[in-house]
């Protein structure tokens, strides 16, 4: 039975996926639907109706390239609508088979573009830095539209939004889902001008980030002693935590510590002197704020100074947040499912609405677990927990085998590219993939030697193959580049299934970013298995899970600040650079006061606002908490596999479902949606045994 035309209406008027024609062409929207009703009847209103009206949304009369006036635009409605039927399964088919030819295609090229750049293949050539920065899918969308096949897929397939995939994803088939990526596609149509605004706002930020250093031996206790050696020049924030975690093994490294985390506060707080960033010729007490010139046999480079200006930096770093801010929101219009740069990260990049990434992250920050744990630590150290412990590294296990025991080892087994690629079976089998499936998915994993550290290259269309590039030394394949390489191969695994066994390539992948990295983790906790060595010992293990829960605390109430201040920032759009500083201090106080002060007993801390990834990368940090939660949730239940089934059959059911929503795709993995329970288990098991 066909559903009434008042229904399909109704459906209509809740999705808010379908925006208003733009005024020039409502007359010609309103007559292209009555002529499409008359030609294919009511039974297709629904249909027509969202076609006609997301076209129109994207279908620009003027500007430098217009797509046609509104006769052009009736035209191309009556031309293209197609009812339910053969006609409308091979257009879809024809779609389908065109994306992965120019997706898979684009991808190649861009590849081969970068070989040099990337591969480990001699001299480089100063032509091989321009080739690698050329981008061939850079206009794809750009001409998908300007050829009009865009407005096809408009016109005919569903553009939807979150709450729709989420309400109703579950009983979609699986071509209705492929027919919701192939709509998506098109889901926002940003004026080049617009794009290049970002493009500009972002190089400023990852350039003023990029370029923000202290020189440590310059930076003073409280006391105005040198606790660090010449030379040490460390980067904001990365640099700085990581010395910070590093000093836990340090003798004397509380002192460190406590000037390190008074560093970040000023940074965060812009109270730093603007002559203390990037000058070894100035002593800095960041205690006292004084600065002073530094005597000239301390100097690491340049000449020494007279004075040394004690003007705080003019609130850079929050100019540079809002330059970004105003970028990302110039998009907003050409975005009519997602209208906010808030809503797109999360409703177009991690599928995930917004209230329930905070329900999740709230819920590890107010885990009775993290309290105990916060004991725990405050046990080892032997004295009460600071801020700055929320960076605690004390739970690394000590390895049975020496790293220079498995260097020996891997270098003798691999000691080349090939010899790796070789023994790809040979791996696969070991990881839980009976010997015919190993082979089928090695003879569709390329391995490079890479000149950087390893990664792994997907592929975008069947008969290519996904890449593993991975670092091999002079005298071979150290461990820790194995570890890697395992890594990788988990994610090469991953891209095979996903690609080859899935039913639509619209649907290749996985939902997000976090997915892949989640079965890499599961093959990379198992290398030394690989190797035919014992599996992972239980106390690695337990610690392992604490540190995870700790570490997933922390980078949640960074991710809470950072989309603290996005929403801020929508909601004082015009606001100075000085008032966004204030605000986001407030915040980082605020979730520090509410999450982090009942386990570390310090109330008022900022230090939370200290990541880089704040100035640069626009509302990318709660994925870094929503990635443990999605691996963690993997994890447990790929260790609780019922006998019988094999690692290697789970990851193929797994991976062969394809890019639907997050939850669906875990619901089919786990029988449970994303969720914070399995990492704050782990957790829970892990104390019982403390
Ligand atoms: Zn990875």
């Amino acid at each position: 039975m066909l559903a009434p035309a008042a229904v399909l209406l109704s459906v209509l008027a809740a999705s808010s996926a379908v925006p208003a024609p733009p005024k020039a062409l409502a007359p010609a929207a309103a007559r292209a639907t009555e002529a499409l009703l008359r030609r294919h009847g009511e039974a297709e209103r629904g249909r027509i109706e969202r076609g006609v009206a997301q076209a129109a949304a994207f279908w620009r009369v003027s500007g430098p390239q217009p797509d046609g006036d509104a006769k052009a635009f009736e035209a191309f409605c009556a031309e293209h609508f197609l009812p339910r039927g053969p006609a409308l399964d091979a257009t879809f088919a024809r779609l389908e088979a065109s994306f992965e030819a120019l997706d898979g295609h684009t991808l190649e090229i861009d590849r081969e573009l970068s070989r040099w750049a990337q591969l480990d293949l001699g001299p480089l050539q100063p032509l091989d830095g321009l080739l690698d920065a050329l981008d061939p899918s850079a206009h794809v969308t750009d001409d998908l539209f300007a050829g009009k096949v865009a407005f096809v897929a408009l016109l005919d397939f569903p553009l939807t939004t979150l709450d729709e995939r989420l309400a109703r994803g579950e009983g979609w088939s699986r071509r209705e889902w492929a027919e919701v990526r192939l709509a998506n596609r098109f889901a926002r149509r940003v004026p080049a001008e617009v794009n290049q605004g970002i493009a500009r706002a972002a190089a400023r930020a990852d350039a003023y980030i990029a370029d923000y250093n202290l020189f440590m031996h310059h930076v003073l206790s409280e006391q105005g002693e040198r606790l660090f050696p010449k030379g040490k020049r460390l980067l904001s924030h990365w640099n700085l935590r990581d010395e910070l975690k590093a000093q836990y093994a340090q003798e004397g490294g509380l002192a460190r510590q406590r000037t390190i985390a008074k560093a970040m506060e000023r940074i965060v707080t812009q109270t730093i002197p603007a002559s203390a960033v990037n000058d070894p010729a100035v002593d800095w007490n960041p205690f006292t704020n004084e600065v002073r010139p530094a005597p000239a046999e301390t100097i690491e480079e340049g000449k020494p100074r007279d004075r040394a200006a004690p003007a705080r930096e003019p609130d850079t770093r929050y100019a540079t947040i809002l330059a970004n801010f105003r970028a990302a929101r110039a998009a907003d219009p050409y975005s009519p499912s997602a209208p906010t740069h808030i809503a797109r990260t999360f409703d177009l990049q991690r599928e995930i609405p917004e209230a329930r990434v905070v329900a999740m992250l709230e819920e590890v920050l107010g885990a009775p677990e993290l309290r105990a744990l916060g004991k725990v630590i405050a046990g080892r150290l032997g004295r009460p927990l600071e801020p700055f412990d929320v960076w605690y590294a004390g739970f690394r296990p000590r390895t049975k085998r020496s790293e220079a025991e498995l260097d020996a080892l891997t270098r003798a087994r691999y000691p080349s590219a090939e010899a790796f690629a070789k023994a790809l079976p040979e791996t696969l089998e070991k990881l839980g993939f009976s010997p015919e499936r190993a082979r089928w998915l090695a003879e569709r994993i390329e391995v490079d030697p890479a000149r950087g550290s390893g990664h792994a290259l997907q592929a975008a269309r069947r008969g290519d193959r996904p890449h593993l590039r991975t670092r091999i030394g002079k005298d071979g394949m150290d461990y820790k580049g194995f570890n890697i390489a395992v890594h990788e191969l988990g994610h090469n695994v991953e891209q095979v299934l996903s690609l080859y066994e899935v039913d639509h390539t619209l649907l290749q992948g996985v939902p997000n970013v976090a997915f892949t990295e989640a079965l890499a983790f599961v093959f990379q906790a198992r290398d030394l298995e690989v190797l035919g060595l014992a599996a992972r010992d239980p106390e690695a293990r337990r610690l392992a899970a604490l540190d995870t829960l700790w570490a997933t605390a922390e980078i949640a109430a960074v991710g809470l600040v950072d989309l603290g201040m996005w929403h801020w920032m929508y909601d004082h759009p015009g606001a100075s650079p000085a008032e966004l500083r204030e605000a986001t201090v407030r915040i980082a106080k605020d979730v520090w006061n509410r999450w982090w002060a009942p386990v570390i007993g310090v109330k008022d801390s900022p230090i939370l606002a200290i990541y880089s990834h704040m100035v640069n990368n626009q509302l990318y940090l709660p994925d870094y908490p929503v990635g443990h939660l999605i691996a963690a949730q993997i994890e447990e239940h790929v260790d609780a596999l019922p006998a019988g089934k094999t690692l290697g059959e789970e990851m193929e059911r797994m991976a062969t479902f394809g890019a639907v929503a997050p939850d669906l795709w875990m619901k089919h993995a786990t029988g449970e949606a994303v969720s914070s329970r399995p990492l704050v288990r782990a957790a829970a098991r892990a104390l019982e045994g403390t």
